[in-house]
Order: C-alpha cells, then structure tokens, then sequence
C-alpha cells in the first residue's frame, strides 16, 4: 500500500467525520466522505458482528472509490442483556426509534438490575479497505455502567447513560477530545492510524 494521506469515509455521519477529521490531521491524513456516498445503493448491515458489519461495508464501498476506503460499525453490548442490544443498538426499539426510543427501552429492560451488575461495553470496528480487498480489520472498546439517569449534554446516542468508572462521567459529560481519547472509536481509530504509519511508502 502507497503512503496514505487521504482517505475516504463510508458514512455520511457528521459526527464520526468530525471526530476522525481530527485525530487523522494531527497525523497529516486527510478524511473525506466517500464521493457520491449517499447516491450509492445502501450496503446492508445484516451481520451478526460488528466486525462482519464493517468489514462488509469497506468492501462494498471500495467499489466506488479509487482509494482506500474505512467504513465502521459500532453500538453498546449490555452483559445482563446477553449483550443486547448490540449489533442492532441505532433500532434497538424499532426500525424507526429514536435515540429517546432506545435509551427507554434499554432502561425498561435493565429496571430489575441493580446498579453493579449493570456494565456495558461500547464497541467500534473498523475496516480499511481497496478495490474491494481488505486491507486491516482495527478493533476498541470501552467498558462502563448503565445508570439510571442520564448526565451531560455531549456525544450523542447511549451517552447520557454510559457512565465511564476511570473518569467518575458518563461519556456525555465529556468534551468531544476528550470522548475521543477513551472511546471505542477513538482507540480502533488509532490503531488504524498505526497501521497507516507503519505501513508507508513501499
Ligand atoms: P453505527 O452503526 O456505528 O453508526 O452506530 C450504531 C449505534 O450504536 C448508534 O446509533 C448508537 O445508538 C450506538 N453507538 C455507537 N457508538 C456510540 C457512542 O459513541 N455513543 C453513543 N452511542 C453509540
């Protein structure tokens, strides 16, 4: 693979392109969003992990791109919930819910279960791919706690609820950078950052 400075997201998600945009600019690497990424036919996320969901998805994309593409799947896996809602964690309660929607449900499910047997662990994959090969698979978590009521104004989705035990904050009440040092994002993502560096002009 040629030194990458440019690489191409498959996700139109604002957010995600944000936090990527950052941390790749501080390695000089420049994100874009895949051209034409919301004319192409949707890829379906019908894996039963998030590595299969990403993997398939960089793959699927690349077609399209004359570069190297990374596309991500992530959610939260809750262990008294036999890991639900997990792959299906943006509908888990319904194909249309709302983020509102999910954080309900997860709290309804979770009612009968006592504060420390309430651990979650956020989990993102994400997979570099070209010309529909792949080229690294790039995994992170963070493990916390559900609580009972939400805290904080930042991130988005399970935020408010995911209390993060080696900051005393759930991961709302953290600053963007901040969310992005610890999270499951953040730690897949450097690790492709790694890759990249390690894996330079040939
Ligand atoms: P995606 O498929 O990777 O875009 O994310 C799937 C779903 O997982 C999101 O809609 C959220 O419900 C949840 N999720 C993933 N990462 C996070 C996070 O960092 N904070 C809160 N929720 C998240």
């Amino acid at each position: 693979m040629a030194n990458q400075k440019l690489l191409y997201l498959a996700s139109s998600n604002k957010g995600k392109l944000q936090e990527y945009r950052g941390a790749a600019a501080a390695c000089d690497i420049e994100i874009q969003v895949l051209p034409g990424f919301d004319r192409f036919p949707p890829c379906e996320e019908d894996g039963a992990t998030f590595e299969e969901n990403a993997r398939k998805k960089a793959v699927y994309y690349s077609q399209f791109a004359t570069g190297v593409v990374f596309a991500d799947d992530s959610g939260i896996s809750v262990e008294a919930l036999g890991g639900a809602p997990g792959v299906i964690s943006a509908r888990f309660a319904g194909p249309d819910a709302t983020e509102a929607d999910n954080n309900a449900k997860l709290l309804r499910e979770l009612a009968r279960y006592p504060g420390d047997s309430r651990s979650a662990q956020y989990i993102c994959w994400i997979a570099l791919a070209q010309s529909q090969r792949v080229l690294g698979m790039f995994g992170g978590s963070a493990s916390g706690f559900i609580e009972d009521c939400p805290r904080g104004s930042g991130g988005f989705g399970y935020d408010p609820y995911f209390f993060y035990p080696p900051l005393g904050k759930t991961f709302a009440e953290l600053t963007p950078d901040e969310k992005f040092q610890v999270s499951h994002r953040g730690k897949a993502f450097r690790k492709l950052l790694d890759f990249l560096a390690r894996h330079g002009p040939e």
